[in-house]
């Protein structure tokens, strides 16, 4: 619990690190494989098995005992007898003697007694098709090493081995080991589940027609976009008048749905978050912050009923640029993820810029060039104007303190979307 009522002009590190401060990795629950793509891991994965299972040949050709090969040259190849065919799926009795071998197929088991497999492009059988008969006898005019072209068992992986530990993210490749592994469930962290809301008496729902003085609820769907692309679930709680009522009743549908977290939009600007201020006072706890930054100075952050809750500004592209850096973190955090930031790239101004001496986080278009990144602003940079943000791949920040940029200065760039 905190208790920071007004705390005036933090950095945006020192809100970041409150907000992640009370904030706790969700339960594990179990999902079939397909569904843990992008989720966290929430327990150790053990392999049961060896991979590969059992010892098999890494290329088409034949095997045989390597000791037959020592003295093989062009002059004087060795002659082994093919004693049989063994293809990918078969489980081999057949015994390999001195002088003997088998034709054998790229994932079929080594039979045993063999030790050596040589490519058939390095025989006088040098062919390809498998429907061709089986030779009577086969020449080499090489020697090859015991284990050469046989892939052993528990190569890859030993039965008993942690193969992943918890907290790491599950990709097409670890999908792929998985079911090598024949993991077919496994635990993951829980999505974090939501609750959006947009609060302010001037706003109308998208289906509805434009009426004076109203606009349409745009972070309504903007934030609840930001929470979908990070994994998480949004849940919509629609939009609350300015009234404490409306507010508490709609922050008591997300309670009844188990939300794991609140976040809303407007009303935290000074003289207008009167409503969402009083409702959370009465059930739980909040600070009303002035953070340090440019756009989104304004920032609510507590718990109602002991769920934490992140207020945002209003403007659009404030209440986007807030969540990208206090929402965002604290999602991930919930979801197990240990990499809260974007990947972070400096890039050269390519035009002057000016700022009031907080941390700002200007919407650019960050390319990549011989030697290197460059920025361009994406022209206005007013926090009502989304098309700024839609123009943008990066919020380019400028640090605090500094008012002056000029044009040629290096800054970093915090991507939204691969430079
Ligand atoms: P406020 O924080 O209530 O002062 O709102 C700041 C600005 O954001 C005002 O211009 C609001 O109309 C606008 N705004 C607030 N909520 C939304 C919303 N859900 N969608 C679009 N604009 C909004
Ligand atoms: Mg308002």
């Amino acid at each position: 619990m905190i208790h920071m009522t007004n705390v005036e002009n933090l950095t945006v590190q020192e809100a970041l690190t409150a907000v992640l401060a009370p904030l706790t990795i969700l339960p594990p629950e179990p999902v079939a494989l397909p569904d843990a793509l992008g989720r966290v891991l929430a327990a150790p994965i053990i392999a049961q098995d060896n991979l590969p299972p059992f010892a098999n040949s890494s290329m088409d050709g034949y095997a045989f005992i390597a000791a037959d090969l020592v003295s093989a040259t062009d002059d004087h190849p060795a002659t082994l007898q093919v004693i049989g065919d063994i293809a990918a799926g078969s489980a081999p009795t057949i015994h390999i003697t001195r002088g003997t071998a088998v034709r054998i197929m790229t994932g079929a088991p080594i039979p045993p007694g063999a030790d050596a497999v040589i490519p058939v492009e390095d025989t006088n059988e040098n062919w390809r098709d498998k429907a061709r008969p089986l030779p009577a006898t086969i020449q080499i005019n090489r020697p090859v090493k015991p284990g050469d072209y046989i892939r052993p068992p528990g190569g890859d992986i030993q039965a008993g081995q942690t193969v992943l530990q918890a907290g790491h993210i599950i990709r097409p490749q670890e999908i792929g080991l998985l079911a090598a592994l024949g993991i077919a469930e496994l635990l993951v962290v829980r999505r974090p589940l939501v609750g959006i809301l947009a609060t302010g008496d001037e706003l109308i729902p998208i289906t509805e027609p434009l009426q004076p003085g109203k606009i349409r609820n745009s972070n309504g769907y903007a934030q609840a976009a930001q929470v979908a692309a990070l994994g998480a679930i949004p849940l919509s709680l629609g939009i609350a008048r300015d009234s404490e009522a409306d507010v508490r009743a709609k922050l008591q549908t997300g309670l009844d749905a188990g939300v794991d977290l609140f976040i809303s939009s407007a009303g935290v600007s000074v003289g207008a978050y009167d409503v969402v201020k009083a409702v959370l006072e009465a059930e739980g706890n909040i600070g009303f912050w002035r953070v340090r930054m440019r756009p989104g100075k304004p920032l609510a952050y507590g718990s109602y009923k002991g769920v934490p809750y992140i207020g945002l500004p209003g403007n659009p592209v404030s209440a986007m640029v807030s969540f990208e850096r206090f929402a965002r973190a604290a999602i991930l955090k919930m979801a197990g993820h240990t990499q809260l930031e974007r990947l972070q790239v400096l890039a050269e101004l390519q035009e002057e810029m000016e700022s009031d001496g907080r941390e700002s986080y200007i919407r650019a278009i960050v390319t990549k060039h011989s030697n290197g990144y460059i920025a361009t602003p994406t022209g206005s940079q007013d926090s009502h104007m989304l098309t700024s943000l839609v123009r943008a791949n990066a919020l380019l920040i400028i640090p605090e303190g500094v008012r002056h940029v000029p044009a040629g200065h290096m800054l970093t760039a915090w991507m939204l979307d691969q430079p």
